[in-house]
């Protein structure tokens, strides 16, 4: 590694040149957002400038190897371009289940051939993934899924349903779990498959959430055609994949209770909570719980990043993140009194508190939710009798 104050003084100058203006203000909503893909949607010339600038340097994925379009970083560098981001306000440059979710699972996985063509793309945000685990039958017990898979020689051919796939309808390829044996116990009978979602016979319905809002899809898959060098891993030893991925995304998840650039509800709500003693002291708390979640937060990453983090953290953090975010929402809702029901006008403006709380509902369900991330920590952290 380079010395470290060297690389935050190249990083701060760097960045200062190459960070767009409007880029340095937090994302307000979905269209602040950079989601790439192969027909992106961009707000503003910036944010495109802001993606493509970060890409050129491998620092969308700034700990990933450069010969996948990472930035070929070490854990205290990444740190140094985090606070150096942070410092100047810049937001994420993309958005990807790419990288969140399915980019560690092929650096672990994936065949050579597989990582030198698809890490590169999600680096750049080429192509947008979404992530086909849930079944109607198969949530939180998701060994269950009954989506079937069978090897027609020279492809694979898959039938099958899925439910709740997050940005289904937007996205371009999908990171899907198959049942590829229906004898084996159900763990040893699932694989790890990608495919282009514009495949003949993939179909999606949008599915409508109480905010108001439509994330999510049923995804259908109806004799689709996938080749065979599509498939990760081993034949039938999915599962492995499957649970690594899932400490991937539980990650990502765990970082809404840092609740953006971590604003304090006292500060926010100071003058509201002048006449009222109980809100100014549940505010109060939720600040310390916040400041103590921040610091476990970041104690977690670097474990994780030198590879010292216990399998089953990510479930702590998980819960914790949540339950922590779903909390800051309630506060904000009884802070705001009756006039944070508002519901019809713009929902990028007053509309928008009602509408994020009823989104932070599901919080505690996607990813698994609360009560099983409880039983995962009961069982393998606290080793409980019985769990
Ligand atoms: C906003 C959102 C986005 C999502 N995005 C995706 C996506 O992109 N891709 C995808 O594949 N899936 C996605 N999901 C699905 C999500 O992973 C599942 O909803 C979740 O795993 C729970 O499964 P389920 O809905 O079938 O509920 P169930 O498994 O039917 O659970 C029902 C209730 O029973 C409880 N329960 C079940 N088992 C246990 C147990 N062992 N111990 C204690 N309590 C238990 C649960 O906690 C829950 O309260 C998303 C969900 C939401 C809400």
């Amino acid at each position: 590694m380079t010395d470290p104050e060297s690389f935050r003084a190249e990083t701060r100058t760097w960045l200062e040149a190459n960070c767009p203006a409007e880029m340095r203000e937090p994302a307000r909503d979905e269209s602040d957002m950079c989601w790439g893909g192969r027909n992106p949607a961009f707000k503003n010339p910036a944010q495109k400038q802001w993606m493509d600038a970060m890409a050129s340097r491998g620092w969308t994925v700034p700990d990933w190897p450069k010969d996948y379009g990472g930035g070929g970083l070490s854990p205290a560098e990444t740190k140094i371009l985090g606070q150096e981001m942070a410092r100047i306000n810049a937001r994420n440059p993309l958005y990807s289940f790419g990288i969140s979710m399915l980019g560690p699972a092929l650096l672990k996985y994936g065949s050579e051939e597989q990582k030198l063509h698809y890490l590169p793309q999600i680096a750049r945000g080429e192509i947008r993934w979404c992530q086909g685990y849930s079944e109607p039958g198969a949530g939180s017990d998701l060994a269950s899924l009954q989506t079937k898979c069978e090897d027609k020689g020279d492809h694979w051919l898959v039938n099958g349903q899925k439910v709740w796939t997050s940005y289904a309808d937007k996205a371009d390829w999908i990171f899907c779990l198959v049942r590829t044996d229906f004898q084996a116990p159900k763990h040893q009978g699932i694989s790890f498959l990608l495919f282009d979602m514009a495949s003949p016979g993939v179909s999606t319905r949008p599915i409508l959430l109480i905010s108001g809002y439509s994330p999510f899809c049923e995804t259908f898959f109806d004799d689709v055609q996938v080749p065979k060098d599509q498939l990760v891993g081993t034949l039938n030893r999915g599962w492995d994949v499957a649970k690594y991925l899932l400490g991937h995304e539980r990650e990502m998840i765990s970082g809404m209770g840092l609740g953006g650039q971590g604003e304090s509800l006292g500060a926010a709500f100071g003058e509201v909570l002048a006449d009222d003693p109980l809100l100014r002291a549940d505010i109060a708390r939720f600040d310390v719980d916040q400041l103590a979640f921040r610091a476990m937060s970041e104690k977690f990453i670097d474990e994780l990043k030198v590879g010292r983090a216990h399998p089953a953290q990510p479930s702590m953090m998980k819960y914790a993140g949540t339950e922590l975010n779903k909390a800051r929402h309630e506060l904000v809702m009884a802070a705001g009194g009756s006039s944070a029901l508002e519901w019809e006008s713009d929902r990028s403006a007053n509309g928008k508190k009602a509408r994020e709380w009823l989104r932070t509902k599901a919080n505690s369900i996607e990813g698994g939710t609360s009560e099983v991330q409880l039983g995962i920590i009961a069982k393998r952290i606290l080793e409980l009798p019985g769990a």
